[in-house]
């Protein structure tokens, strides 16, 4: 099993104030790079599905402003969807209790609730991760699916960069079964 993500995504300390909390979108996007804090998802194949969440639901907050950077979460529609305004703990400065509730994804910690499958599947590690997972339906199709996409893509690239120095059959034989699994999978994600 491989390590959930390779790198924990860290927000810079903005503090500018700004009119709408979407108008910080540009920098999360960096911050997150690219990927849905939640699932890991890559937003190249779906930018029209990323959107921003509130870590601490709207409803919740009482001290923290909706348009705070430091509460704000790139995610992707279906992490976005799924975990609309569950907050167990009730308390804008109390995330989990009891296994229950949720981690920020800026935290280090949030890796260690999660692992990925050989097969891109996500699972849990730990029972907060448990009832996140199942929170954020984390079983749906999509995260296995990009996860496969982004490996064989970079696959494909290193396949491409070694026959533009080799020419070699087997090389491009295999560049096929890439490029045919590839297709795919990116079928399968223009339908779900
Ligand atoms: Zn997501």
């Amino acid at each position: 099993m491989d390590r959930f993500r390779k790198a924990t995504p860290k927000r810079r300390k903005i503090i500018a104030s700004v009119a709408k909390y979407n108008d910080h979108r540009n920098d999360l996007i960096i911050d997150f790079d690219n990927r849905c804090g939640y699932c890991n998802d890559i937003d190249v194949w779906r930018t029209v599905w990323f959107e921003l969440d509130h870590f601490v639901p709207k409803k919740y907050l009482k001290t923290i402003k909706d348009t705070d950077y430091s509460n704000l979460v790139y995610a992707c529609r279906s992490c976005n969807n799924s975990k609309r305004a569950h907050w167990p703990t009730g308390n804008e400065f109390i995330h989990n209790q009891n296994n229950e509730g949720f981690i920020d994804p800026c935290e280090d910690n949030y890796d260690d609730q999660f692992y990925r499958c050989p097969d891109g599947k996500i699972m849990y590690h730990t029972e907060l991760g448990k009832w996140m997972y199942y929170k954020l339906k984390f079983h749906k199709p999509q995260h296995e699916i990009i996860y496969r996409i982004e490996q064989l893509d970079s696959l494909i690239e290193d396949c491409e960069n070694l026959l533009s120095v080799i020419d070699s059959q087997i090389l491009k034989d295999r560049m096929l079964i890439l490029y045919r699994e590839y297709r795919n999978y990116t079928k399968q994600l223009s339908s779900i």
